[in-house]
């Protein structure tokens, strides 16, 4: 495995939003859902959606809306709705050479109706392949334009023999809905995290099915606990799906405080996590601080106007505080887009590893604090306040490190992550030494959340 080997085996989080989170658990149950929703073909509408939300429903409160065909949404309109019944193509000797019901990707994504026999020249323009890998079946969809097609592997294509061909594509696109599903779980204060993650690809697993089971058992976790920040988890199509969700909720978007778009969670590389578009969003702090802590490979980008649906979040006339956490990005690794992006090419430890980088930045944004030392000439004697010794199984030496750094610098002004970032020292310690001196009453919190940009100068 080499430098693909995941660097936290042992991906299990004390949990500062209640309880131990064993992401190696949730994985495996990521792993069993991807699984079970792998074959069910999904697209930006239509009951592969439904099917799918259901099986999402069970792990979570989530609520179904069902938006009209025709809607308008800013400058676009919630499309037809499209249901596939069957669709296959026969070879002149009346052999099914492709058929849909054994792979959802062998049918181009909102293919309209059609009946009839084409020699195979015309067929051909219908027919996709990947040529450099001859056994995996792209992925094509045709939202915007009326067309039909089939994906096939492109050693199926060259064996085809001239002549009539059957093809029968018997969808259905037609005036009904697009569905999203979305779980709210209230917290202590009203002010929200956003998890937002697509729907609507058919049978891939990494992209976006990881994303999609990622979000679903988080959520299910958090539902358990209590949680000082409340949490709404959106699951829909990508683009319109974002667009129709931010058109519902438009005046409801200032309660969002923070957000992250998940998806392509299960893939071999390393975390990538995108900032917002301003790149000073207390997620993209609390990114910067988390992911280079948790394994050498993660890294941090900046904003770009491309991607998944950070894009419309991250639009200038929303301009959300949301960052986009994947591994590879999209169109970055072969098997993107294409049958081999299959159960077996995502892995457990990776899904795990996801897992915990969402649970330690949540764990930040929860936690985030800034506290004031309420003895602040000269150094307090911690040995008469019991506080010599080690905090939650810390060494000696770093919990009074944590303890003289939180001490020194909460000055009122600075967020509890700024001083960890100062002193080179995960956020969780930090954390747990300024519990630790509150409850010795030598700290205070004077506000939740975290320091404004600019507020320390
Ligand atoms: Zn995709």
């Amino acid at each position: 495995m080499g430098d693909r080997a995941v660097e936290n085996p042992a991906a299990s989080a004390k949990s500062s939003i209640g309880g131990t989170v064993s992401c190696e658990h949730l994985a495996g149950e990521a792993v069993e859902l991807v699984r079970e929703l792998y074959p069910i073909c999904r697209s930006i509408t239509g009951d592969g959606v439904r099917h799918s939300l259901e099986a999402i429903g069970r792990l979570l409160p989530l609520q179904r809306f069902e938006v009209p065909s025709g809607t308008p949404v800013f400058d676009w309109e919630v499309p037809r709705e499209w249901n596939v019944r069957e669709a296959w193509v026969k070879d002149p000797d009346g052999r099914k050479v492709v058929d849909f019901s054994e792979h959802s990707l062998h049918l181009v994504s909102y293919s309209t109706p059609f009946r009839g026999h084409v020699p195979l020249e015309e067929l051909r323009s219908h027919l996709h392949s990947i040529p450099e890998h001859p056994d995996w079946i792209p992925y094509r969809t045709s939202y915007y334009r009326d067309y039909w097609g089939f994906c096939v592997r492109h050693r199926d294509l060259e064996r085809l023999a001239p002549g009539e061909y059957e093809v029968c594509v018997d969808t259905s696109l037609e005036s009904g809905s697009l569905t999203y599903g979305e779980a709210f779980l209230p917290g202590e204060s009203p002010r929200e995290v956003l998890i937002y993650t697509h729907t609507c690809h058919p049978s891939l697993a990494n992209d976006n099915l990881t994303g999609m089971a990622i979000a679903a058992l988080l959520g299910r976790e958090l539902g358990r606990q209590r949680t000082r920040l409340s949490y709404r988890f959106v699951f829909g199509p990508g683009t319109i799906g974002s667009l129709t969700w931010l058109n519902a909720n438009e005046r409801t978007l200032d309660m969002i405080e923070h957000g992250l778009v998940l998806g392509l969670l299960g893939d071999p590389g390393g975390l990538t996590y995108k900032c917002s578009r301003d790149g000073q969003a207390p997620v993209d702090r609390v990114a910067a601080h988390v992911l280079p802590r948790l394994s050498r490979r993660a890294r941090l980008m900046s904003f770009e106007p491309y991607g998944y649906d950070e894009r419309q979040f991250c639009s200038p006339g929303f301009n959300l505080p949301m960052g986009r956490l994947t591994r590879s990005p999209n169109g970055s690794y072969p098997e993107y887009h294409s049958s081999a992006d299959n159960v077996e090419f995502i892995g457990a430890p990776y899904i795990a590893e996801s897992i915990l980088a969402v649970v330690k930045m949540l764990d930040v944004l929860e936690s985030n604090r800034t506290c004031i030392n309420l003895a602040p000439k000269g150094e307090p004697r911690l040995g008469k306040r019991g506080l010599y010794g080690s905090l939650g199984g810390r060494s000696p030496a770093s919990s009074e490190t944590a303890l003289l750094w939180v001490l020194n610098q909460a000055d009122g002004l600075r967020d509890l992550l700024s001083i960890a970032d100062r002193a080179d020292m995960e956020f969780s310690v930090i954390d747990e030494a300024a519990r630790a001196l509150e409850q010795a009453g030598l700290l205070r919190t004077v506000e939740w959340g975290f320091e404004k940009v600019g507020s320390r100068h």
